[in-house]
């Protein structure tokens, strides 16, 4: 069994308790950052627990990061202002160079600087990503950028920015996975200079925008690992990423159902609690059925990705159920309340939009259904 860290938890509660539903909703309303929140969490050293202690971090396992965003999920704040930073910074302990973790870890660690853009998406090529057109030439002792991504969430409140380009042209390169490459790009000086950030307008708060590159200039010393090599290094913390995006939706869920027994136990009408009735109970049980499934699953992919085994299998299946089931307690919870759900100050229809997502990004279902038929069923690989 992993860890519980029952004392983190509660630390994470405490610092979530000064962010109680009001805070949100101003921000949700504003469409603003929530950035005291993420200055309280960077403070705390919650950020990065992952980031090992010779580089200013606690040198946590996976376990704790994923306890970290499910218990800030559950307390009914929003972990997607900065959940990034914990897997993004990944990239650079796992593949950078011993002088770029010593440039650029310690200051994420501090707080000094934020790492909490990651731009692989682009709006052509979608889940497709090798077939992503933004290109990076080399020039010297700078590689040029052009192109464009989307979705690339946290761009205007992250200093850094983790970005896949395309090194090599498709059709020159040996296997179809070769060719592009990881760089860490510094986005106080881009922005301006071959860098432009663009907000969209969401359906929740999630700062998310599309990034413009125009001959942007990125040092060569900024390339992570070896050029061509940057499909394998995003890949090789897909696992990570998901199992924490599915302890989120865990704590999501958590959140949603117990907001929906309270109310369903308090909520009297015909003269008994709504609760009494088994067609509120059923949904919030079956929610809460769907929710403990995805947990052990969690758990489990945890402890394998501790012990070094491939857990693709968990993590994404963990992810999946685990968005599910949020989904599903989101669902309960808004019914549960009838009206009152869809009322602002219940914060519940806020995050019925917020976990939304998660069956959508960082993966889409289908995609992992894809990845089970394929890679743990031995079915025919489909496209
Ligand atoms: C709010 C938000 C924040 C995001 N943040 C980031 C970020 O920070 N960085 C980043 O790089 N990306 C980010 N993303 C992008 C996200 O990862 C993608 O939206 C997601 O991977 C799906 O890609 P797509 O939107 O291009 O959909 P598409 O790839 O166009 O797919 C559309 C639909 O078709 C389905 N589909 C496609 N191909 C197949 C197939 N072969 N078989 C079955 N079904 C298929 C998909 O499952 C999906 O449902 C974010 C997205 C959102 C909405």
């Amino acid at each position: 069994m992993t860890e519980t860290y029952a004392d983190i938890r509660e630390a994470v509660a405490r610092l979530c308790a000064d962010f109680p539903g009001p805070y949100w909703q101003d921000k949700d309303r504003a469409r603003a950052y929530p950035t005291e929140f993420v200055e309280a969490l960077t403070k705390s050293g919650f950020l990065s627990v992952l980031i090992p202690e010779e580089f200013g971090g606690s040198g946590l396992p996976l376990s704790a990061a994923a306890a970290i965003l499910e218990e800030i999920q559950r307390q009914g704040c929003n972990g997607g202002a900065c959940h990034a930073q914990m897997y993004v910074m990944g990239t650079v302990l796992r593949h950078g160079s011993e002088a770029q973790k010593r440039e650029w870890l310690p200051r994420v660690a501090s707080g000094e600087l934020r790492l909490q853009a990651f731009g692989v998406t682009e709006p052509t090529s979608g889940t497709d990503t090798l077939s992503l057109k933004t290109t990076a030439k080399r020039d010297g002792d700078a590689y040029v950028i052009n192109g464009q991504k989307i979705w690339t969430s946290r761009a205007e409140h992250s200093d850094l920015m983790i970005l896949l380009a395309r090194t090599t042209p498709r059709e020159e390169v040996a296997k179809r996975t070769d060719g592009l490459s990881v760089f860490i790009v510094d986005m106080r000086e881009a922005v301006g200079n071959g860098l432009t950030i663009r907000p969209i307008e969401t359906m929740m708060n999630h700062s998310t925008t599309e990034v413009f590159f125009d001959n942007l200039r990125v040092p060569a010393a900024n390339l992570i690992g070896e050029e061509g090599q940057g499909f394998r290094y995003i890949l090789s913390g897909m696992n990570a990423e998901r199992l924490l995006i599915a302890a989120e939706c865990v704590g999501d869920a958590k959140w949603f159902i117990e907001k929906a027994s309270n109310y369903a136990r308090e909520r009297v009408l015909f003269g008994r609690p709504i609760g009494q009735n088994q067609g509120v109970q059923f949904p919030i049980a079956r929610a809460y059925a769907q929710t403990r499934a995805a947990d052990l699953l969690v758990a489990e992919g945890l402890r394998k990705y501790e012990a070094g085994e491939n857990c693709g299998e968990e993590a994404n299946i963990a992810k999946m159920l685990a968005a599910e089931a949020s989904w599903a307690a989101g669902e309960a919870c808004i019914q549960t309340h009838g009206g009152f759900g869809f009322a602002a100050e219940y914060d519940i229809e806020r995050k019925f939009r917020e976990t939304r997502l998660y069956q959508v990004a960082p993966i889409s279902t289908n995609m992992i259904l894809s990845y089970v038929a394929e890679h743990v069923l031995g079915l025919p690989r489909s496209y």
